[in-house]
C-alpha cells in the first residue's frame, strides 16, 4: 500500500480520497476548508497543515483543484509541493485545467526529479464516489504506468492518451463536443415541437438514425425518454452549466492559442455564457433547452 497525500477535498476530492482510504492506501490530506479535511479524518485519513507538509512524506501526491491557477501555486510556490515532495515520487493533477498550465507544471515537476502526470475525470460526483471514474491521461510511460494502479482504484475507465497535457487535451475536445451535441439536441426538440412532432417519436427514430449520439440517447434533455436524465428532476445536476462553460471556455483558449478552427465551439460557448449570466449556471447543463424554448 502506498503513502499517499490527496490536495483538493470538494466535491470530486473528497469521495476520491475516501476511497483511497477504503483500499488500504496510508492517505494524508489537506484542503484550505477545514471541515473537508475534518470529513476525510473521519473516514480514515491522517490530516496535515498545508499542501507541502501532506506531500513531504509521499510516494504519490494526488490533487483535485479548481483552476490552473491553484494547481501551479500549489505545485509550484515556496515550500510547497515540488520543494518537498521526494525525488521519485509521482505526481497526478485530476484538475481540469488548461493545456498550457499542465504541460509547464509537468515540466518543472520532471526537472525537480518528481514523476508527474495530468489526469483529468469524466463523471461527476457519483461517479467519484462510487469509483467508476473515467481518467485521461498524459505523461510519459513509466509515470503512466506508475499511476495506473492509483488511477484504478478511484476510476474504472483509464486511457493513456499521450504525452504531458494530452490529457487535458482530450478532456477539453471531449467535452467541446458534448456542449455542441447537447445544443444540437436540444434545437431538435425545440423544433419538434413547433411541428407537432411527439417527442418519444423524434426520441425513438432519431435514436436509431443518424441523429443518434449521447445527448439523446443516454441524458435526453426532454423528460420522459431516458429515466436517469436531468431532464426528469427539473434539470436538476448532474454536470452543472457553469461546469460546461468552463470547459467551453477552456476549449476555446487552447483553440485560440493553437489555431484550431472551432465555431460551433465558440457558439457553444457564448450560449451557455448567456444561460449562465442570467442566473442559470446552476442548473444541469441538458436545460439550456429551457433558453432555447423561451421558457426562463
Ligand atoms: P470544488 O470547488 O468542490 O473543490 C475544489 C477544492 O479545492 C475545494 O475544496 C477548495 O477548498 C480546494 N482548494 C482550492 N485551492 C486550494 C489550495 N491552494 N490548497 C488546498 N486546497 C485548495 O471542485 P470539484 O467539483 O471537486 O472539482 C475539482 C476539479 O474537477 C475541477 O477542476 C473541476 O472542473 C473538475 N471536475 C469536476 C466535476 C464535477 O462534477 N464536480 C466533474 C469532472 C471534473
Amino acid at each position: 500500500m502506498a503513502k499517499i497525500a490527496f490536495i483538493g477535498l470538494g466535491n470530486m476530492g473528497g469521495p476520491m480520497a475516501v476511497n483511497l482510504v477504503k483500499a488500504g492506501h496510508d492517505v494524508t490530506v489537506f484542503d484550505l476548508v477545514e471541515t473537508s479535511v475534518q470529513t476525510a479524518v473521519s473516514e480514515g485519513a491522517t490530516a496535515a497543515g498545508s499542501a507541502g507538509e501532506a506531500a513531504s512524506n509521499a510516494e504519490v501526491i494526488v490533487t483535485m483543484l479548481p483552476a490552473g491557477k491553484h494547481v501551479r501555486s500549489v505545485y509550484t510556490d515556496q515550500g510547497s509541493i515540488l520543494d518537498s515532495a521526494p525525488n521519485g515520487s509521482l505526481c497526478i493533477d485530476s484538475s481540469t485545467i488548461d493545456v498550457g498550465t499542465a504541460r509547464d507544471v509537468i515540466g518543472v515537476a520532471e526537472q525537480r526529479g518528481k514523476l508527474m502526470v495530468d489526469a483529468p475525470v469524466s463523471g461527476g460526483v457519483a461517479a467519484a464516489q462510487g469509483g467508476t471514474l473515467t481518467f485521461m491521461v498524459g505523461g510519459s510511460d513509466s509515470a503512466f504506468a506508475k499511476a495506473k494502479p492509483i488511477l484504478d482504484v478511484m476510476g474504472k475507465n483509464i486511457f493513456h492518451a499521450g504525452d504531458a497535457g494530452a490529457g487535458q487535451a482530450a478532456k477539453i475536445c471531449n467535452n467541446m463536443l458534448l456542449g455542441i451535441s447537447m445544443i444540437g439536441t436540444c434545437e431538435a426538440f425545440a423544433l419538434a415541437d413547433k411541428l407537432g412532432l411527439d417527442r418519444q417519436k423524434l426520441f425513438d427514430i432519431s435514436s436509431t438514425a443518424s441523429g443518434q449520439c449521447w445527448s439523446l440517447t443516454s441524458y435526453c434533455p426532454v423528460p420522459g425518454p431516458v429515466e436517469a436524465s436531468p431532464a426528469n428532476r427539473d434539470y436538476q445536476p448532474g454536470f452543472a452549466v457553469d461546469m460546461m462553460l468552463k470547459d467551453l471556455r477552456l476549449a476555446q483558449d487552447a483553440a485560440q492559442t493553437s489555431g484550431a478552427v472551432t465555431p460551433l465551439g465558440a457558439q457553444a460557448a457564448a450560449i451557455y455564457s448567456l444561460f449562465s449570466a442570467n442566473g442559470h449556471g446552476g442548473l444541469d447543463f441538458s436545460g439550456i433547452i429551457k433558453m432555447l424554448q423561451g421558457d426562463i
